[in-house]
């Protein structure tokens, strides 16, 4: 059992308050709060461990230089990947698929080639495959959702063709919340000899992620997302298939070799790591999994799930209320609309009350399009969050609701 009382020391955030109310902050899915190790990792790291890595001779370069590579194989173990120097430090999950995008369709794709992605996708991994779709003339194919905000595996079997390269899907949806069934998804692109990408930044932070039982070639994640800094991200990549890929940037650090006629590029994992890498963030980064571990992901997962449970049964009594997702595997995340109330509206008065939750289209606007909404209110949940502070956001709701009945 997590001991909330303890973990809220550790976040000194969540003890603020917002127009005199408590802060209860339910925006997890857009960015989650930091633990004070995290935080301190990063003061630390700056006053006492601060030197560009990996090329210096001096004391502090090979300190930092050992920092960092460490981090490298606190996130192999996280994944379990079989190999450290198949982890590679990217801005985020965004800049890591639009690696695999460029890097992926120089190397293995034709014009008319297709990418299978989904309807449930977030921005980041829809316009860079539009990008490349435009540069190269591959083609998309979307897998659908249903009624319930699963992805319809009947359909997605009949979209493998001739031409199917890659499947690129979330592992968690960050508005519906839908924990995809990424095992059957990754076997059946395996039966037609297709690699798959996992979108895992939803997913990392609430369920047990390992790469190798996955068989994936290709997972992204952001570390703000899982109690750590912003502005560095992983790709993990199956080490053969990153040897077969091209560079995404040149500079600094990614090369071995380098003469006015040619270079030769460095090895894994240096050779998609341009330009000075985000060494303060890797091991700030490594601090957070190490805190995640400390609680136990699986302990997280339940603690989760029984929050979603009983938020979920809590806003079923407030009518009317459209839900969006409702899959048998959800994540933390419950997205609504309150009868007709425009989403800005309940999320403006939701956060004078001390409640920040997210409205909009979440960077999923073909997800909306699809759920025939212009955007939905999201509540995101994380282990630091409380069935109290769940009271709380229903009352805040039926306060809105209350404002906007017909006198
Ligand atoms: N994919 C999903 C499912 C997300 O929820 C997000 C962020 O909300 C991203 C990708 C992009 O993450 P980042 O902005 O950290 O690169």
């Amino acid at each position: 059992m997590l001991d909330i009382e303890r973990i809220w020391k550790d976040f000194p955030i969540l003890g603020h308050t917002v127009y005199d109310k408590p802060l209860v902050y339910f925006d997890n899915a857009a960015t989650t709060q930091k633990p004070k190790e995290v935080v301190e990792k990063i003061r630390d790291n700056y006053y006492n461990v601060n030197a560009n890595i990996h090329r210096g001779v001096h004391f502090l370069s090979q300190a930092a230089t050992e920092a960092h590579e460490e981090a490298r194989r606190e996130v192999q173990r996280f994944l379990n990947a079989r190999h450290a120097h198949e982890i590679i430090f990217t801005r985020g999950t965004t800049e890591a698929i639009n690696l695999i995008a460029s890097s992926f369709t120089d190397a293995c794709m034709s014009p008319g080639d297709e990418v299978i992605i989904s309807e449930m996708e977030h921005h980041s991994n829809i316009v860079p495959w539009q990008i490349q779709a435009a540069r190269k003339g591959i083609a998309l194919k979307v897998i659908p959702i249903t009624e319930k905000g699963e992805l319809s595996l009947e359909t997605y079997r009949n979209l493998f063709s001739e031409r199917t390269r890659l499947v690129s899907v979330a592992h968690v949806s960050n508005v519906l919340g839908t924990i995809n069934p990424v095992k059957e998804i990754i076997e059946i692109a395996h039966q037609h000899n297709v690699p798959v990408l996992l979108d895992g930044a939803q997913a990392v932070p609430h369920t047990k992620v390992d790469v190798q039982d996955l068989d994936v070639e290709f997972y992204a994640f952001s570390a703000h997302k899982i109690y750590g800094p912003t502005g560095i991200g992983v790709l993990y990549g199956k080490e053969e298939w990153l040897d077969k890929l091209p560079p995404y940037q040149g500079g600094g650090e990614m090369i071995a070799t380098v003469t006015f006629g040619k270079t030769v590029f460095n090895e894994l994992p240096f050779k998609f790591e341009a330009g000075t890498p985000d060494y303060i963030g890797s091991t700030a980064l490594a601090e957070a999994l190490r805190y995640v571990n400390r609680l136990g992901i699986e302990e997280i997962a339940a603690y989760e799930h029984e929050l979603l449970r009983y938020a979920t049964e809590r806003i079923k009594t407030i009518h009317p209320i459209r839900i969006f997702g409702e899959a048998p595997h959800k994540s933390g995340v419950l997205s609504f609309l309150l009868g007709d109330i425009h989403h800005y509206d309940t999320g403006m008065l939701l956060d004078h009350m001390g409640i920040a939750v997210r409205t909009g289209h979440h960077c999923a606007q073909p997800l909306m399009k699809a759920l025939g909404v212009e955007g939905t209110v999201r509540a995101s949940f994380a282990f630091y969050n409380t069935k109290a502070e769940i009271d709380t956001f229903i009352a805040g709701l039926e306060r809105v609701q209350s404002m906007f009945k017909p006198k």
